[in-house]
């Protein structure tokens, strides 16, 4: 595959590129996405789509929504279940008054259908030219053009702007963007999908369980279409190490013996193989971009350190990264000083959220802290609509991080 000379182009068609091509195709510019797989293929993945995504597909094309409410494979979800340590669950609806809501403010869906059907709506526009089924692994810049490499050194295409969205094991993350992976920062996850697992949610919301025996680490089940479930776990990378936990060990252990969850497994089949993959958690603020490149998504380490959700993240940096595109090819300067108004637009929307989160991931630690919030949000009204607003408002989350709010917890009845 050879594409000669391109002004801008797009590696990895996931979330993350596809959006950023969608953007700058809305905006009349065209672009060049290579993609190594190719379509449908998997992404291991907790398959939840939060409201991050249907604001961000709003943005793009509010047909799109639509269009994406009517795929069967992709499924309405209404809210989120926590489980506490101590087993008592809390059942937060990601919007009150949710049953008469079209459409549903989150969906869930495996990344084969979901990344699918994305690709194909990208496809349907002229101006995004999709190759798939070839790899760019090697990179160099002569006077301000980039030249991309397959494995055998072949040149594939020379471009002015890189937007790197090739995911959490980027190359171009690593070899220009300086990117490294350090544990404190990094999630392992791990996928299965089962049939046959009871008591679901009727209202497809998601379940996160915070385990005794398996804190600060997370077990999740996931409606899917055709009573299927995605369950997977994760923990972050220097607590699994400290541990020398074996992951895909204890996630079978939980199913099997954990007194919250064996009775609903006993007669789960597991229809596929337990997979694993990294999460780049955006726990910290890190560079995105140099002169001609930016870094999209997982490669840019945007995943959100509580809820581990990366695509919505994705896709808005896609969205952010077209943008700065935009303003690179208006005025011809592909500067690292012009790129970095990426970096600023990114962390602007997102930061806040990021450090929350990271404040929010460290109250795992605290097991009878969890606890008590869980107890009284399950006896009291008015908390647990609190929480439920905090999905939508970070103000209210931000209450989570004062000292005050636990003591005010402690002595209301
Ligand atoms: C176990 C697990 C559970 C998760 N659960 C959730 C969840 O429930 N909800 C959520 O929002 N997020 C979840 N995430 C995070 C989410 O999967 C990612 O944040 C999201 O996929 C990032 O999108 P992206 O477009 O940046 O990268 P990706 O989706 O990884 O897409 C990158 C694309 O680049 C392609 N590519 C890679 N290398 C090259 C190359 N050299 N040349 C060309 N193409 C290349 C890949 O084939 C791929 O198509 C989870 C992650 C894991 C590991």
């Amino acid at each position: 595959m050879k594409s000669g000379l391109r002004e801008i182009t797009i590696l990895g068609a996931g979330p993350g590129g596809l959006l950023a091509a969608m953007f700058l195709a809305k905006a009349g510019i065209p672009s060049l996405v290579l993609e190594k797989e190719t379509f449908p293929r998997d992404k291991i993945c907790g398959d939840a789509l939060s409201g991050k995504v249907v604001e961000i597909l709003k943005k793009l094309d509010p047909a799109l929504v639509d269009r994406m409410a009517q795929n069967p494979q992709i499924i309405g979800s209404y809210g989120v279940t926590f489980v506490a340590p101590n087993q008592k669950a809390l059942r937060v609806p990601f919007k009150q008054d949710y049953s008469t809501l079209s459409p549903a403010p989150g969906f869930i869906s495996k990344r084969l259908d979901y990344d699918h059907w994305l690709a194909e709506e990208a496809r349907k526009n002229p101006l995004i030219d999709l190759q798939e089924g070839g790899a760019a692994v090697d990179f160099s810049r002569e006077n301000g053009v980039w030249i991309c490499r397959d494995k055998a050194g072949e040149e594939i295409v020379r471009s002015s702007l890189i937007i790197a969205a090739d995911g959490a094991h980027s190359r171009f993350a690593k070899q220009v963007g300086g990117m490294k992976m350090d544990p404190k920062h990094y999630c392992a996850g791990l996928r299965a999908y089962y049939t046959g697992v009871k008591d679901l949610d009727p209202d497809n919301f998601i379940e996160l369980h915070f385990l005794k025996n398996f804190l600060p680490g997370y077990f999740w089940i996931f409606p899917l279409a055709n009573g299927r479930a995605n369950v997977g776990v994760g923990m972050r990378s220097d607590k699994m190490q400290g541990k020398k936990i074996n992951l895909k060990k204890e996630m079978l252990r939980l199913i099997d013996s954990d007194p919250a969850l064996k009775d609903r497994f006993a007669d789960a089949k597991l229809e596929s193989t337990i997979d694993g993959y990294g999460l780049p958690l955006g726990s910290e603020k890190r560079s995105l971009s140099g002169a001609g490149w930016m870094l999209v998504g997982d490669a840019a380490s945007l995943i959100d350190p509580f809820t581990g959700e990366g695509i919505g993240n994705a896709m808005y940096s896609g969205y952010f990264a077209a943008l700065q595109a935009q303003r690179c090819l208006e005025s011809q300067d592909f500067s690292a000083k012009a790129m970095s108004q990426y970096d600023e637009e990114v962390y602007l929307r997102l930061w806040d959220e990021l450090k929350l989160s990271k404040r929010m991931q460290e109250l795992v630690k605290y097991p009878w802290l969890f606890n008590l919030v869980v107890n009284k949000a399950t006896k009291s009204k008015t908390l647990s609509e609190m929480i439920s607003c905090m999905f939508e408002d970070l103000d209210l989350r931000d209450r989570l991080k004062s000292p005050s709010f636990y003591l005010k917890l402690l002595f209301n009845r």
